[in-house]
């Protein structure tokens, strides 16, 4: 049964829009990947949840989802204004290893953290450097159309001859005259006709050890191409789902518009979905700028951010407690209350399995509960409001446990399976029991509480206390090191 309720926020428009696949009961989605040049942090795997609770929920509903999300593992330059080295090529130099050693490393990274969250992989995870054929030939065709232009062996997009008859700007709202404006004073040394122009192919400098032949040059492709070449290959043009964190806007799904529509002249997408940063002190969570936490830091708890660990699961259940589209911040408190309110849920549920119904129905009226829980979730992917929802169902469950409050049979055959469909086949939220980190976490937090308690003892001059802690962890085989942020341990 698929419902006809579901409506999503469509950036292209702006608004909310019922949605309706192309092909009624098949849906193609395709969610822009990592650039494989360093471990992924907490803000990226925000973007790839949000995007599996929305595969999680059309999968549910019974569409036949096409999920293709790539790896980025070529042609990401430093900015991404086409200038600076690529950013493997870059990693592979200082690293001094090969450029698809980077790629390796840290693709399998990427895969190790996601299913930790519980994520589903995509049903293809196409790569750029495998689909430089299918690149080289939507750039002959863009030639082709007349939107681009060849300049001492690379390409360009002509952004400003593609805004004569298109809109350049219609996702993203920029103006084409404040970008002409705002690039202006850069890449003086290009060989762009218009600053604004961006690359479809790049000539290899001699020392780019990334290259590809090509008509024009022995070079790499542009970023932006690798999406439209391979989201047309496998879901045709137009397709369904267009997803990407927030700041992929502009420029790259702004280019990839364009890059299509130059040569099918139709809008290569119907929804495009953009999912909201996560933010750490306010600010955006970023490679860059250092302003980031890897999940391997936060589930081992040594990092000098946050008091305690947190389990995998119960950052998933912290990151759906948001709408995908709002900004969400990371904090001690709001991860404390999460870890609280997960545990409420999860134990809430385990008890409801072992309830047997009596005859007498209780307060609470399963059916509309239901209701509820289908339009949250009809409602773009409204994750926080259902679990508002789980947690009238929780309130329930206790008046059972606690206050000998009656439950019939078909009180709790709702509950206990729509409750287990919601949390555990939508939100995607897997048992603590289940989950491989429990005892690696339970370790993480005695050796937490070791660490607080050696510092009191350091602080009331107990010092034979406070070495005793040290040392006797250091023969376990855990080695801490005090340093300017307060103590962070190894494992040797
Ligand atoms: P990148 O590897 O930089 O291309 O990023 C991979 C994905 O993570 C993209 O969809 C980005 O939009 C997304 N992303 C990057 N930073 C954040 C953040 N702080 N919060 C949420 N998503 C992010
Ligand atoms: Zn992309």
């Amino acid at each position: 049964m698929i419902d006809n309720s579901l409506v999503v926020l469509n950036s292209l428009s702006g608004k909310k829009e019922p949605f309706e696949p192309l092909n009624p009961g098949y849906v193609g989605m395709y969610v822009c990947g990592p650039t494989v040049y360093s471990n992924i942090h907490l803000g990226n795997c925000r973007t790839f949840i949000s995007f599996d609770l929305i595969y999680r929920y059309l999968k549910h509903l019974g569409y036949k989802v096409r999920y293709v999300r790539n790896i980025t593992d070529a042609g990401h330059l430093e900015n991404d204004e086409d200038v600076g080295e690529d950013r493997i090529a870059k990693k592979a130099r200082i690293e001094k290893i090969e450029p698809m050693e980077v790629v390796q490393l840290y693709t399998v990274d990427f895969h190790q953290i996601l299913e930790k969250f519980n994520t589903l992989p995509p049903g293809i995870e196409p790569t750029a450097t495998g689909h430089i054929i299918e690149q080289i030939e939507l750039i002959k065709e863009i030639l082709e159309a007349g939107f681009a232009y060849e300049v001492k062996g690379s390409v360009y997009f002509d952004v400003i001859k593609y805004n004569e008859s298109h809109y350049y700007g219609k996702l993203s709202g920029r103006k084409i005259e404040e970008l002409i404006h705002n690039t202006r004073s850069l890449n003086t040394q290009s060989d762009k006709k218009n600053p604004q122009d961006f690359a479809l192919w790049k000539r290899a400098e001699p020392q780019h050890i990334m290259r590809w032949p090509s008509p024009w040059s022995d070079g790499f492709p542009g970023w932006h191409l690798e999406c439209s070449a391979m989201s047309t290959k496998y879901l045709g043009s137009p397709f369904d789902i267009h997803g990407g964190g927030m700041d992929l806007k502009f420029p790259h799904h702004e280019c990839e518009i364009a890059q299509t529509q130059a040569i099918h002249n139709h809008p290569p997408v119907k929804y495009w979905l953009h999912a909201n940063m996560l933010t750490l002190n306010g600010k955006k969570m970023a490679k860059s700028t250092g302003n980031n936490v890897l999940p391997i830091d936060i589930f081992t708890g040594n990092n000098d951010r946050f008091r305690k660990p947190y389990s995998p699961q119960v950052i998933r259940f912290f990151m759906l407690q948001a709408h995908y589209t709002s900004i969400l911040d990371i904090s001690q408190e709001a991860l404390d209350s999460s870890e609280k309110g997960y545990q409420r849920l999860m134990e809430a549920l385990g008890q409801l399995s072992k309830v047997i119904p009596g005859k007498k129905a209780g307060d609470f009226d399963s059916d509309k509960w239901l209701k509820k829980c289908y339009t949250a979730m009809d409602d773009d992917f409204n994750s926080p409001l259902l679990i508002a929802q789980l947690f009238e169902a929780v309130k329930f469950i206790n008046l059972i446990l606690h206050k000998d409050h009656p439950i019939d049979k078909s009180q709790w055959e709702t509950l206990t399976k729509m409750s287990a469909v919601f949390v555990h086949d939508v939100l995607g939220i897997a048992p603590e029991e289940k989950s491989s980190d429990t005892k690696e976490n339970t370790l993480n937090k005695t050796i937490s509480l070791l660490i607080e308690l050696r510092n009191s003892a350091r602080a009331n001059k107990d010092f034979a206390t406070s070495d005793r802690i040290r040392d006797q962890l250091l023969e376990y085989g855990i080695q801490l090191k005090d340093g300017k942020k307060g103590t962070q341990f190894k494992l040797n």
